[in-house]
């Protein structure tokens, strides 16, 4: 709309007294505004920028302004809400998503996770956790939500990276304690276990929840402390140097996910009591459930199982007071109205990948020559990029794209290894160069939307700022689809 001169974001309106503060397209530039009511000089607010002259001060949208924006307005920083009984994680790879869910979650009893990245995904997309953290502000800001929101530094493995992350104010860890986890611990090389887990765990029965009973063999705790001990003594050095301290405060998740072997049920209560009765304090824990929860497709492997284990799992967290949090979450239609039932509503599901996909597919319906071009290149890329993704996808099933019609590309996001392709290749198809140019992006702005020196990404962030609309829809449409088979 057009608001004292400048093509303004009604929502983002907002008087303060003597001036109002909104965002603007201003010059084909996204820019914070400062207006003052009388013309006169304004107060920057913190900001920094360039003052007119004329009671207008217009604000680049950088990481100091992200800032200065979040100490003006809190609801534009992201608050801790994994205690509430659903949560859901939104990683938005691009920067550009959270419009599309805030259309989602206003209106839904769901606290979302609008910034929520792993440092793979950083390192992938070239960004850093400002800009994935500002991506979020600009967005609530513009669309003036203020129910509040959160920001998942997810799995993270390094003592460097949670500070990285709780310093920027993310206001959730993902501790990922694979790299402590030994998978290599069988019935017949674990040690003997210690006089005090044999008394506090054999010989017992743990009453979880109606009908259901633990209890452990002497193997099956020898195995537990092997496989799980040194996890869990680095879940709780990292609890107590950055939580327990005061120091921080955020919602903490335990992650025990990405690993070969399945978590049993007697696993994941063997760690989480030790980790409670160590004095760690964590919203959720993330087991590595049965069957496969790979990127962007439905769950694949045994259902009834599935829904056997998870029963117990969930009535794990009830009893012990934490949530179930389910990574890899995109698309596991099958399986979402049972965790939905299991956990009787209360989860934290995160998502990712599969808001790229829907932006891909925005691609395919309004460039498809565009879409062309990224899939072929896609498909030489692929050996490269399965290196950081676990996915079993066969490129002999993908339908050969020249003998489709322009008007058939939407319908690859239907097909598993084309969504498999596309999904886990983000990171090259966004860093593809122009042969012979350097590095020539420009920084600080948010979502790394400069395309200079690129071969695909600033025609794809162009698109996509144009079709923004079209994207909107796309993520109500598909992420609604989770929250409504998750029995939101
Ligand atoms: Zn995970």
């Amino acid at each position: 709309m057009n608001y004292l001169g400048i093509n303004a974001y009604e929502k983002s309106i907002h008087n303060t007294g003597s001036d109002a503060v909104f965002m603007a397209e201003d010059d084909g530039r996204t820019v914070i505004v400062v207006a003052s009511s009388d013309g006169k000089a304004v107060d920057t607010h913190g900001f920094n920028g360039r003052d007119s002259g004329d009671g207008k001060f217009r604000a680049p949208l950088t990481h100091e302004n992200a800032c200065a924006l979040r100490k003006l307005f809190p609801f534009t920083a992201p608050v801790c809400g994994l205690s509430k009984p659903r949560s859901f994680g939104l990683g938005d790879r691009l920067g550009i998503a959270t419009p599309g869910h805030i259309d989602l979650f206003m209106n839904k009893d769901v606290f979302p996770i609008f910034a929520q990245q792993s440092i793979r995904e950083l390192n992938l997309t070239g960004r850093t956790y400002e800009d994935v953290l500002d991506a979020a502000t600009f967005a609530v800001f513009r669309e003036g939500y203020t129910k509040g929101f959160g920001a998942d530094g997810d799995h993270l493995k390094t003592a460097k990276d949670v500070e990285y992350a709780l310093s920027l104010g993310f206001t959730m860890i993902t501790l990922d304690c694979s790299d402590h986890i030994k998978n290599d611990v069988t019935e017949s090389n674990a040690p003997a276990v210690s006089k005090q887990y044999a008394d506090k765990y054999l010989h017992t029965q743990f009453d979880i929840e109606d009908g259901i009973r633990l209890a452990f063999t002497d193997a099956q705790l020898r195995q537990c402390v092997a496989i799980y001990g040194e996890a869990i003594q680095f879940a709780a050095d990292m609890y107590k140097r950055f939580l327990a301290s005061g120091k921080y405060s955020a919602d903490f998740e335990i992650s025990i996910d990405e690993t070969v072997s399945v978590t049993t049920p007697l696993q994941h209560f063997f760690v989480a009591r030790e980790l409670l009765d160590s004095g760690v304090r964590f919203a959720t824990i993330a087991p590595r459930f049965c069957g496969e929860f790979q990127k962007g497709v439905d769950y694949r492997g045994d259902i009834a199982q599935f829904e056997k284990e998870i029963k117990v799992h969930a009535a794990i967290a009830r009893r012990l007071g934490y949530k179930l949090s389910i990574h890899s979450g995109s698309d596991k239609f099958s399986v979402f109205p049972i965790i939905g039932r299991e956990t009787r509503g209360c989860f934290h599901v995160k998502t990712a990948g599969t808001n790229w996909l829907e932006a891909m597919r925005v691609v395919s319906l309004a460039d498809p020559s565009l879409y062309r071009e990224i899939h072929r290149y896609a498909l030489t890329a692929f050996g490269e990029a399965s290196k950081y993704y676990h996915v079993t996808t066969d490129l002999a099933k993908i339908p050969d794209i020249s003998a489709l019609a322009d008007s058939e590309l939407p319908k690859l996001f239907e097909n598993d290894d084309a969504r498999q392709l596309i999904h886990i290749t983000y990171g090259l198809i966004l860093g593809k160069k122009n042969s012979g140019s350097g590095q020539n992006t420009e920084p600080g702005q948010n979502a790394g939307a400069a395309g200079n020196g690129f071969t695909f990404r600033g025609r794809l962030y162009k698109l996509w700022k144009e079709h923004d609309a079209e994207y909107r829809s796309a993520l109500v449409r598909h992420i609604g689809k989770h929250l409504e088979l998750l029995g939101v």
